[in-house]
């Protein structure tokens, strides 16, 4: 990797006050990794160099169709001061496969996981010390060849760069759902499984809707037979049906439309160390609003790197409105949720092997 270090790189003392302020997405980390790839020559050495703006050609082919993959993972303090990422292999994985359905250039794991690496080591110093905070990783790819016409590109640019995240978790506040049978967020064929940016351009209004029904999130349900629950926004969603020991944690199925998040797929595997059943199940509409009103369903909570666990309270739809829980987080939900944080933080023991130390 050629390195170009940031001459204005701020002072601990700067950055330990940016850090501490919490937040999300606010400051960015003194560098960044850049890596080129031509179809001609495949992928370049990448580069680690200062955080700083790029310079395209307003012809640059992302600006007008949209060719662009992203990826979302953190880095986690550890108890003895260093330094893991969390499955960043099962990212790379996902990247991959994002871009294979956007017609981008497959990253080999091996190269993504040394531009992670080697951006966390260099600025470790922004990674926050508490439980609940983390440095936030962006990787992404966009189409950098330059013409109007439409193709496949033959040029791409990824980037890298990292922001820290502090503790965002309120658990007095459960989210509220707006269920929108208008809009859809992905179809059978489609980019769904993809974790594109076009996927969000296109629930933005979607959101909008939500907001102006006076609620903080929307729940996406299947484009075909608009019945079955997806997902809720950027995140996936689980259910909990009865209570204690007894429990069972819930998920909707992959069907080709859910984003395969790697929250959703370790919490099914926690949810089973903790001793409750968990299964992959086709969930519809009338299930969510029928299993709250009998009582079957005590918990609901939707997941995903960026806040890890969100407690769901309040379901707004065409239908009605129907309320799950106390407007606080659930037993199960917190338990599932502190357990994950744990594994992070390297505050319990790693039995999946999901921990990868950098420094
Ligand atoms: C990223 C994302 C998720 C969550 O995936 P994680 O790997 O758990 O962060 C869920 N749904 C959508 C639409 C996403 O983009």
């Amino acid at each position: 990797m050629k390195v170009t270090l940031n001459p204005n790189a701020k002072d601990a003392a700067t950055r330990d006050a940016l850090v501490a302020e919490g937040g999300f997405g606010k400051y960015y980390t003194d560098h960044m990794v850049v890596c080129e790839w031509t179809e001609k020559d495949g992928w370049a050495e990448p580069e680690l160099k200062p955080y700083g703006p790029l310079s395209l050609d307003p012809a640059t082919a992302v600006f007008h169709y949209g060719q662009e993959i992203f990826e979302g993972m953190k880095a986690y303090r550890q108890p003895d001061g260093s330094i893991s990422l969390f499955r960043p292999d099962a990212n790379a994985k996902r990247f991959a496969n994002s871009a294979k359905r956007l017609a981008l250039p497959e990253m080999p794991e091996a190269l993504f996981l040394e531009t992670v690496e080697t951006l966390v080591k260099q600025d470790a110093g922004w990674v926050p010390n508490k439980i609940g905070e983390s440095l936030y990783i962006r990787p992404f790819m966009i189409a950098t060849e330059v013409g109007l016409g439409v193709r496949p590109t033959n040029k791409a640019t990824y980037i890298l760069i990292a922001t820290p995240a502090g503790a965002y978790f309120d658990p007095s506040k459960a989210v509220s759902v707006w269920i929108s049978t208008e809009y859809v967020r992905a179809a059978q064929g489609g980019t769904g499984e993809a974790k594109c940016g076009g996927n969000y351009a296109a629930s933005l209004v979607a959101q909008k809707a939500a907001a102006k029904e006076g609620c903080d999130q929307v729940v996406w349900i299947d484009a075909k037979e608009r019945k079955w629950v997806e997902e809720m926004g950027g995140m996936n969603l689980y259910f909990v049906k009865g209570k204690g020991a007894d429990a069972t944690v819930i998920t909707p199925k992959l069907t080709g439309t859910l984003l395969p998040g790697i929250t959703r797929d370790s919490i099914l595997s926690v949810a089973k160390d903790l001793g409750y059943k968990t299964e992959e199940v086709m969930l519809s509409i009338d299930d969510w609003r029928d299993g709250v009103s009998s009582g079957e369903i005590t918990e609901i909570f939707a997941c995903g790197t960026a806040a890890v666990v969100s407690p769901v309270g309040t379901a707004k739809s065409n239908m009605g409105t129907w309320v799950t829980g106390d407007g606080q987080p659930g037993v199960i939900t917190m338990q599932i949720r502190n357990h994950l944080l744990a594994i992070q933080h390297g505050t319990t023991s790693d039995t999946h092997g999901w921990v990868r130390k950098v420094c």
